[in-house]
């Protein structure tokens, strides 16, 4: 099993990318910490894991609170013994996210707390925990978008996912020495709750998969796989990384700078 031993934290873990992940995880021998704000999803997914076989808990936080980030990892020590593994997973796509003139200041504001401090916060109590643990992996969930223009305006979102990217790689540096690796997974469009409520036409959906090389949307599960293997010590020489998982979009649209 690949992260037998390990004990990690996920957010967002009530639906899509947390979820599978959770599954998954627990599936490879990992003791699971299953945090959101959405208590009955959250406890769906425990159920989830603990039908399988696996061991998880359910932690209400949001992620957006340093308190209920102490709390995560908190809970994560007292009923697995350690923290090994973070993945710092929960995000938001706002309705009301636009172009910078129709965008509202608390569209904007919400969004950064969420998906970037959120992120920040996690790592600002993790951090301590997988250093007495010995060292450890933070996922950090960006998105494609932090690398490229994406045709359907949402620039709180974009904004904090390459503030996410940015982050990963200061923190990546800075805990290189520390056995702490820290890593961006980095999903294209998926075909997930997220996504599908923006894309709620037909037509919306193919001008967002004429543009992916794959010509599909990517599923959840195949980023919980990415994710697998970036908490595993399969990637022991891997931190700092930007994880495309996309079916190809930055190959065709990102120049290598
Ligand atoms: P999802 O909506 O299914 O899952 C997100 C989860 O985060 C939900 O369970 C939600 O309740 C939880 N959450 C929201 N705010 C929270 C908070 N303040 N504290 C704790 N939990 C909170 O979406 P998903 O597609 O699984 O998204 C997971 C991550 O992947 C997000 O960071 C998202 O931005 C990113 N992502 C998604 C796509 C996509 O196409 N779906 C693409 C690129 C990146």
């Amino acid at each position: 099993m690949r992260l037998n031993d390990k004990v990690a934290i996920i957010t967002g873990a009530a639906s899509g990318i947390g979820r599978e992940a959770a599954v998954l995880f627990a599936a490879e021998g990992a003791a699971v910490v299953a945090v959101d704000v959405n208590d009955a999803g959250g406890r769906e997914t425990v159920d989830l894991v603990k039908k399988a076989g696996g061991r998880a808990e359910y932690v209400h936080a949001d992620v957006s609170s340093s308190r209920d980030c102490a709390r995560m990892v908190q809970a994560a020590e007292e009923t697995f013994g350690k923290l090994s593994v973070l993945f710092n997973n929960a995000g938001i796509m706002h309705a009301r996210d636009d172009d910078a003139i129709a965008t509202d200041e608390d569209v904007w504001d919400l969004t950064m707390r969420i998906n970037l401090k959120g992120v920040y916060l996690g790592c600002k109590h993790g951090i301590p925990a997988l250093r007495r643990g010995g060292g450890g992996s933070i996922i950090n969930t960006a998105s494609f978008v932090a690398l490229l223009g994406a045709a359907t305006p949402q620039v709180a979102y974009t904004a904090s996912k390459g503030g996410v990217v940015a982050l990963t790689r200061e923190l990546a540096v800075i805990h290189a020495r520390e056995n702490i690796r820290v890593n961006a997974l980095c999903p294209g469009p998926l075909r997930t709750e997220l996504l599908m409520k923006l894309l709620d036409t037909e037509e919306k959906k193919q001008r967002r998969l004429v543009h992916i090389p794959m010509g599909r949307f990517g599923e959840a599960k195949e980023m919980a796989r990415a994710a697998l293997f970036l908490a595993s010590d399969e990637a022991s020489y891997i931190t700092g990384a930007n994880f495309m998982a996309d079916g190809g979009i930055t190959a065709a649209y990102v120049t290598p700078t």
